[in-house]
């Protein structure tokens, strides 16, 4: 069965009123009106449930005094105080303590919610949908067979498959190839990102394929030309700037695939769609919006043991080992004269970590 965003969208816009998805708060004399009416029940009662479920009624704490949030009561009677407390009881006696990217992770996405546009222009319109979208690591790296690290973005309808495509971090894009012993300096000007630009995403048998820049190439061209010679039914093919998600057909859960770099490919499956609400972050610009992101474990230097190796050295004889991983800093030190002459012989090979993106 196939679903499209659109169609989503549309039912959903022709079965609901506007009030339901508009964005301006309703008075709460309205909305408890309109609720008690609902649900069948007299302004009294809802009146007395109000009071009776209010976040009032869950104090520990003497009406006039402020609580330390962190401190759980000595005996506490709530089921989620309770199991707070057992967690840091846990935390304490294992000292276990969250580093700061598991800390940052925690609040990517609340860092974002309810933010509104500065520019009217950018306020993501109502009755637009969100999509959850996941993108795993290259399966090509025997490491993730096992495990399926991924990111975790979200988009809107009304924006282009090319966003998605700019909002993926891949280290992929980085890669400089080449030996630059001799010129280590301008290995920086290599990067795969600017010379390759050649990207598709696979949808539902289109390929939507990256041609903003004169140098793309369109690389589904190898499958298609395939499928031709085998006689096989044809995939089309669509440009990637010129889809919106709200035009694409999808399933929900489906794996599909991003390819970049020729063969660096990525699974990517959307796993929700809904519509914007008024707590949403209601600014375009700030989309792709990571809310989820896999950490990678980082090489370090082999003499420093503390930066990320960003060099990789061979035949190298000041190298403990054939291969080895420098830092830049200790690579240069090591390997070249204050004036930067290049001192012994040994090939370098600018190497970009996995976890250069955490
Ligand atoms: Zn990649
Ligand atoms: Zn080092």
């Amino acid at each position: 069965m196939y679903w499209s965003k659109g169609s989503f969208r549309n039912e959903w816009l022709k079965r609901l009123d506007r009030s339901n998805y508009a964005y301006e708060k309703k008075s709460e004399d309205t909305f408890d009106a309109n609720f008690a009416k609902e649900m069948g029940m007299s302004a009294d009662t809802l009146a007395d449930l109000k009071s009776i479920c209010s976040v009032g009624s869950l104090r520990c704490h003497p009406d006039d005094q402020q609580p330390d949030t962190n401190v759980v009561p000595s005996d506490p009677t709530l089921r989620t105080l309770i199991q707070r407390k057992k967690r840091q009881d846990f935390r304490a006696a294992s000292k276990v303590n969250k580093n700061r990217h598991d800390l940052y992770a925690d609040e990517l996405e609340r860092l974002t919610g309810g933010i509104k546009p500065k520019a009217a222009i950018d306020m993501v319109p109502e009755g637009d949908v969100i999509l959850t979208i996941n993108v795993y690591y290259p399966a090509n790296v025997e490491k993730f067979t096992c495990v399926r690290p991924h990111v975790t973005l979200l988009m809107t309808g009304s924006h282009t498959l090319a966003e998605l495509r700019d909002g993926i971090c891949c280290v992929s894009d980085l890669q400089v190839c080449g030996e630059f012993s001799s010129t280590p300096d301008v290995a920086p000007e290599f990067i795969s990102k600017d010379h390759f630009k050649s990207a598709y995403f696979f949808f539902e048998g289109v390929f939507y394929n990256d041609m903003r820049y004169p140098e793309c190439r369109d690389i589904s061209r190898t499958v298609i030309e395939w499928q031709k010679a085998y006689n096989v039914p044809l995939y089309s093919q669509a440009k990637m700037e010129d889809t919106r998600f709200v035009d694409l057909k999808v399933k929900v859960g489906f794996p599909y695939l991003y390819c970049h770099q020729g063969d660096c490919e990525h699974l990517v499956i959307i796993t929700d769609v809904r519509l914007t609400h008024a707590n949403d972050c209601l600014d375009k610009k700030l989309y792709p919006m990571l809310v989820h992101k896999h950490r990678v474990p980082t090489q370090k230097c082999a003499v420093c043991h503390i930066y990320i190796g960003r060099w990789l050295t061979t035949n190298d004889q000041f190298a403990p080992s054939n291969p080895c991983l420098f830092c830049d800093k200790c690579f240069r030190m090591l390997h070249y004269d204050t004036k930067g002459n290049k001192i012994g012989q040994f090939m370098a090979f600018p190497y970009v970590d996995r976890g250069a993106f955490n």
